[in-house]
């Protein structure tokens, strides 16, 4: 597969044309931003582990049956993966209240939920990624309701897998964001990443944060973290 000219650089991946219209090579860096690109860093190695994560897991839905963009790795920080149309949508998922949703309402952090949310936030950095409800996503006809429905249950169907699948790991599966697309026949399938960039993961013994609220709230120790994860996913994979 040839590599072509780069089509986009957002703020944590570079994308490329490929020889093949239907895909696309996106390339894993190690900047890391927060708070909207306010705050910006580097975190040394991240994106060799948030590709490697993130194929690791999108195969695993994959057979769990949700579709998903993932092709094939190439290497180290890049991937093969299906070019679609991203629904302007950030679709997250809480297990566990915390970050915004306990900011916004004024909800303790750390309460588990009896069941997970499902909530959208409208894709847009001048308006901050604003919270969407369904109505105003089908008035601005950001998707069809079909499509919404389907965005939904895959939504739900990945927590599921992801959960049981931390919790092997030893690790809490807290929230976590995703980003879906359409291919060229229309059909939705999940894109983007799921990587610790996207996911609250902690440490299911001590709660100890593995994951990107180390640099957002400059805890210390954000590449041990990173490490620490990604060691935790791969020797599950081996056991
Ligand atoms: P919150 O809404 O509490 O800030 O985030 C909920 C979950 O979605 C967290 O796991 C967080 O990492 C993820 N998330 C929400 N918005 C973004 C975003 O703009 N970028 C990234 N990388 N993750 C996000």
């Amino acid at each position: 597969m040839e590599k072509k000219e780069q089509l986009y650089e957002g703020k944590a991946k570079k994308v490329y044309a490929t020889d093949d219209p239907e895909l696309l090579i996106v390339s894993y860096k190690d900047d890391a931003t927060a708070f909207n690109g306010k705050k910006k860093g580097t975190i040394a190695g991240k994106g060799i582990i948030n590709n490697k994560m993130s194929n690791r897991l999108m195969a695993r839905l994959e057979k769990e049956g949700v579709p998903t963009h993932f092709v094939e790795e190439l290497n180290e920080r890049e991937t093969l993966v299906k070019k679609v149309k991203i629904v302007p949508l950030e679709v997250i998922v809480r297990n566990i209240s915390t970050g915004s949703f306990s900011k916004r309402y004024g909800f303790p952090e750390g309460v588990v939920f009896d069941e997970p949310t499902v909530e959208y936030s409208y894709k847009n950095d001048e308006l901050n990624d604003p919270l969407i409800c369904d109505s105003h996503v089908l008035a601005m006809k950001l998707t069809t309701k079909e499509e919404l429905q389907t965005i939904h249950d895959y939504a739900l169907r990945v927590n599921e897998v992801l959960k049981a699948f931390w919790l092997s790991c030893g690790v809490t599966l807290v929230d976590f964001k995703l980003e879906f697309g359409r291919l060229a026949d229309g059909t939705i399938i999940l894109a983007d990443e799921i990587s610790p960039d996207t996911s609250r993961l902690w440490d299911a013994a001590t709660g100890k944060k593995l994951d990107k609220d180390r640099f957002r709230q400059d805890l210390g120790g954000v590449e041990d973290a990173y490490q620490e994860i990604m060691g935790r996913l791969e020797a599950q994979l081996k056991a």
